[in-house]
């Protein structure tokens, strides 16, 4: 058999994938991308589409643990934990509950923003500007809630918005029925982030990344890396599901399935996966003009270019337990509180694997004590916001260029020192 040589090897078609992919091409690199399911067959494929330069709060927060109980309790809730994974999930829930400190929040928030500030800087850069245009949407979100009380995590938001000059504008139940005709009278407050936007279609947005890609002399292969291998005198050999392929260099970007490939190298990453799902209504009766987000229920609503997205939620069963379509289903009745004479049409539902640390920040860089081997993944909740951005970190990293911002933050070895 003759094995094919690369200079880099890209394993995984996600967003996070094809972003560095491009990046690293388009620096003048030898780059191959495997993935068995092409370009957006993960999470990439089906998430709510928020790209969000102004979202800076991670999902573990001061005062969350209060309502974890009460979540836990209706198993069609906003966080489900399948029992018999409960042991599993453990040790990830531990570090959650960590990361949500206070002082741990702020500095995660740093890096966030450092990370997603430029979202719609690198989605230019990586579509120019006819597609950007034709597939982005920057009108900003609406988040609101269903009761007057704040929620405890809220004035830890104001403060890390304030902290970073993030624009917002609060809005009242009279503001609310003017820009989304037909809410409901329980929804009786809202906040307006205008620097945040959308893309139409997450699908078509990954599938452009992979075109650009191929246009610029990229090659994507349907393979599935099976191992990674160190090879003595430098170098990688990645045996595939059909193949073996040598690499200079390889970058991990397997969104929930990166740690799978790590663990046999000993390196162990706290990466659990935060299920996720959607229902896409094609021909829905009602359709918000931008997206809203209920805070009450962790969902969103998105107008899409094929109807209305209503996806979010979170469901720890790991990655191999089937889909629970009742969490899907109930994202229907969801939009409905918000929405009272929502006629659903044509509904199709979907699961997804977000890749999630602790923390809420990705992994990115070189992995420690692997000479040429590169991590790119755990965008948890915010891959489409801060997967362009990981991708030109990584690339510039990749080729020594000046990374931009600090890299340290997402450094691997703070979970593995
Ligand atoms: C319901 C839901 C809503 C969301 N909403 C938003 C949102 O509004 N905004 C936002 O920013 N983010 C959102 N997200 C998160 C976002 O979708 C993810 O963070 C992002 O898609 C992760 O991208 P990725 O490239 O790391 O992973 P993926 O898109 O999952 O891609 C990983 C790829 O790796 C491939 N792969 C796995 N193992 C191997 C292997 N061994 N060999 C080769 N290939 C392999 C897989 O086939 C897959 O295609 C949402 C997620 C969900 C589930």
């Amino acid at each position: 058999m003759t094995i094919s040589q690369h200079q880099v090897l890209v394993i995984g078609a996600g967003v996070v994938g094809l972003s560095t992919a491009l990046y690293l091409r388009r620096a003048g690199l030898e780059v191959t991308v495997l993935d068995p399911l092409g370009p957006a067959g993960g999470a990439s494929f089906g998430n709510a589409g928020m790209l969000s330069p102004d979202t800076a709060t991670p999902i573990a927060m001061p005062g969350m643990l209060r309502k974890v109980p009460g979540w836990l309790r209706d198993p069609l809730g906003p966080l489900a934990v399948r029992p018999s994974y409960f042991p599993r999930a453990l040790p990830w829930l531990l570090q959650w509950v960590k990361a949500g400190r206070l002082q741990r929040v702020l500095a995660v928030s740093d890096a966030m923003r450092a990370l997603h500030r430029d979202t719609l800087t690198c989605w230019r850069e990586l579509l120019g500007d006819a597609l950007y245009r034709d597939l982005i949407r920057p009108s900003g979100q609406v988040h609101v809630w269903e009761r007057d009380d704040a929620s405890p995590t809220e004035a830890v938001e104001q403060q890390i918005r304030d902290r970073h000059g993030i624009a917002s504008q609060e809005l009242s139940a009279d503001d609310l029925r003017q820009m989304f005709p037909g809410i409901a009278r329980d929804i009786t407050r809202g906040l307006f982030v205008p620097g945040n936007g959308y893309t139409v279609s997450p699908q078509r947005i990954v599938h452009s990344l992979a075109e650009l890609f191929r246009a610029a002399g990229g090659t994507i292969i349907a393979e599935r890396a099976m191992k990674l291998i160190p090879r003595e005198g430098g170098g990688w050999l990645a045996m595939t599901n059909l193949a073996n392929r040598n690499a200079d260099r390889v970058v991990v970007a397997a969104g929930a399935w990166s740690a799978q490939l790590l663990s046999p190298l000993g390196i162990r990453v706290p990466l659990e996966t935060e299920r996720g799902y959607h229902a896409m209504l094609f021909s829905p009766s009602v359709t918000p003009p931008i997206p809203i987000s209920s805070k009450t229920r962790a969902f969103f609503m998105t107008p899409m270019e094929d109807g209305l997205r209503i996806a979010g939620t979170v469901e720890i069963a790991g990655l191999d337990a089937p889909p629970d379509e009742r969490r899907a289903t109930i994202l229907v009745e969801h939009a409905r509180r918000l929405f009272p004479e929502l006629q659903a049409g044509d509904v199709r539902y979907w699961m997804g694997f977000r890749p999630s640390t602790p923390d809420s920040l990705p992994i990115l860089g070189a992995a420690s004590g692997q000479n040429g081997l590169y991590l790119a993944f755990g965008h948890g909740h915010f891959g489409m916001s801060g997967g362009p951005p990981s991708g030109r970190l990584l690339a510039r990293l990749m080729t020594g260029q000046s990374p931009g911002i600090d890299p340290a933050p997402y450094d691997v070895r703070r979970f593995t020192h």
